[in-house]
């Protein structure tokens, strides 16, 4: 694979990347002769990125199909540069919470996977037997929430629910991502029903929900020791005391999402369901701060999120309409439109996006381009812009906050072990593997 911009955590340079056994073998200088027998292909200015790692995916299959599904998610993933995914336990039925629900989502995705595909596991009441063996079975981590989630077959955890789980799974050294947002906060939010004023809508997740939650992970991160991971950070705010947390070696990471970063509250018309997510998009200051937080590392991730549904889901009524953006297929452009305009570089973007998830998940094969990781790989048009037609995604509900945007940035081509599985747009083949949790 030959580029005049090679994205590798050292720099952006012009390289031919050597692929052996859909690995990569060696970066070589641009210049470096072929041999007779190897198979040259050169992208010319077209950017080379490790494929994009999306650690944030609700898929769910099987159960709620009509929503979404593997063969869907993983097709749109693949056409928007996305080489590995991770689903998440909830919102398919039956949800990870036990090895024997693991292991129909696999039966059911194993024949489906365009691109790499792996799985959280679900932390609920009543489920801490099954955390041991769903992480020798493979799971990347348990996922919680601290509020009501949405679907009723995946309730919240409590404080001693919350307490027990993370003590079993830091006894394991397992992984532990929360949605953050504290119940007390929500219940004491005004909740206007019947309402299509988005205002409304933001006043019922306020960021003191999110600077709560977070405070109450910092807390039990400290005394057990654990892994703590929070999912899409929205409220900025939390950005100081995360920090804090951190010099003091508290074990926490921070994930954020596209549309964190590339839509305001400002602009959300009334009656804009397909705006709606938990915790919602805020006000222009406080993208400015996450971006900030990017910027100095305290946000390491930016993962989709992307959380469909069916059409008829999404009613005028803020308070009721589902809550989930779909954007697996967008996610790269719209976050590379947004950080050019802030003068960030191609490598950002790729380390957020690919290095990052990747070391969250413990994916040592994956999220960069260099010697002995997968030849996953993400072929980008930076300077090329379209318009997004939601008619042309793979997504199963074409439903998008994107729709009519112009976005710099086009996917000619993704690459999974060094096999290309799209172009410009297209499937080409289906090469997605299953795959679990590395043994340290
Ligand atoms: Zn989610």
């Amino acid at each position: 694979m030959r580029s005049t911009r090679v994205v590798t955590p050292e720099d952006t340079r012009p390289a031919t990347v050597l692929v052996t056994g859909g690995r990569i073998d060696r970066v070589l200088p641009y210049e470096t002769g072929v041999p007779t027998g190897v198979r040259l292909t050169d992208l010319g200015d077209d950017a080379l990125l490790p494929g994009l790692v999306d650690t944030h995916v609700h898929v769910n299959d099987p159960g709620r199909t009509a929503w979404e599904g593997f063969a869907t998610a993983t097709r749109a993933a693949a056409a928007g540069g996305i080489t590995t995914l991770l689903d998440m336990p909830l919102n398919s039925l039956p949800p990870t919470t036990s090895v024997a629900h693991l292991r129909a989502k696999q039966d059911v995705a194993r024949p489906k996977a365009y691109v790499d595909t792996g799985f959280w596991g679900g932390a609920v009441p009543g489920n801490v037997a099954d955390l041991r063996p769903l992480h020798e079975a493979g799971v990347f981590g348990f996922k919680c929430f601290l509020s009501p989630s949405g679907v009723e077959e995946f309730p919240e955890l409590d404080a001693d629910a919350l307490a027990s789980a993370l003590a079993e799974i830091a006894a394991f050294e397992g992984l532990l991502i929360v949605h953050a947002e504290a119940p007390g906060r929500l219940e004491a939010a005004p909740q206007r029903r019947n309402s299509g004023r988005y205002a409304d809508f933001l006043a019922s997740r306020p960021r003191d929900a999110e600077h709560d939650a977070i405070r109450q992970l910092i807390d039990l991160a400290r005394e057990s020791r654990a892994r703590v991971h929070v999912l899409h950070l929205s409220a900025a705010d939390a950005l100081p005391q995360i920090r804090a947390a951190r010099r003091e070696g508290v074990r926490l990471s921070v994930e954020t999402c596209p549309h964190f970063l590339t839509l305001t509250a400002e602009e959300i018309p009334d009656g804009a369901t397909e705006f709606k997510c938990c915790p919602p998009i805020r006000e222009r200051a406080n993208q400015d701060e996450l971006w900030q937080g990017l910027a100095d590392g305290t946000i390491e991730c930016v993962v989709s999120d992307h959380s469909p549904c069916t059409t008829d889901l999404k009613t005028a009524d803020f308070m009721t309409a589902w809550g989930g953006i779909s954007s697996l297929q967008l996610g790269l452009p719209a976050v590379w439109t947004e950080a050019r305009r802030r003068g960030h570089e191609l490598a950002d973007v790729a380390r957020w996006m690919s290095t990052g998830p990747a070391r969250l998940a413990g994916l040592t094969g994956k999220g960069a381009i260099e010697p002995g990781r997968d030849a996953d790989f993400a072929v980008l048009a930076p300077e090329e812009t379209f318009t997004v037609d939601p008619t042309a995604l793979h997504h199963r509900n074409q439903v998008t906050a994107y729709a009519g945007r112009t976005l710099h940035g086009v996917v000619r081509s993704s690459w999974l072990r060094g096999e290309r599985i799209t172009e410009d747009g297209r499937p080409l083949k289906r090469a997605g593997r299953l795959i679990e949790r590395n043994e340290p």
